[in-house]
């Protein structure tokens, strides 16, 4: 992990421009920086360990809230096929034949010209579709 990653455990906003032979640890309690002198760029020793324990109970955390999203996913995806395959429907029946299909020669103006209407349900479906797909992968 590099220096400013765990030093973010425990100092108080970016490390950038503060000298690294400080520590800048945040205390709460004394609502002052640590101060003291710092081995490890930014941290003293004690602050070197409280933000290896952070840094060490955020992986874990991060590594289980991963865990839960892709099972969550697992879950939710026929679910959102089934609602993808609904929405591309919809949108085959609101998308009017192209000129080059035949069909639309003979289908009566009224038909072929969509409404507002349509053309906004038509525009939220292709992006609702979109993001379906995006979500499921295909
Ligand atoms: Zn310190």
């Amino acid at each position: 992990m590099p220096p400013e990653t765990l030093a973010s455990f425990v100092v108080l906003g970016r490390v950038d421009n503060r000298p690294t032979n400080v520590c800048a640890a945040w205390i709460d309690s004394a609502d002052r920086i640590c101060g003291k002198p710092a081995p490890e760029p930014w941290l003293c020793r004690r602050h070197v360990t409280v933000a290896t324990k952070r840094a060490e109970a955020y992986i874990i955390r991060e590594a289980d809230r991963q865990e839960r999203a892709k099972t969550r996913r697992i879950e939710r995806a026929p679910k959102l096929r089934a609602r993808l395959a609904t929405v591309e429907a919809r949108i085959r029946q609101l998308d009017p034949p192209s000129r080059d299909d035949g069909a639309v020669i003979n289908m009566p103006l009224a038909r072929r010209m969509p409404t507002d209407n349509q053309i906004a349900e038509l525009a939220q479906l292709v992006h609702e579709r979109d993001r379906l797909r995006a979500e499921v992968g295909s």
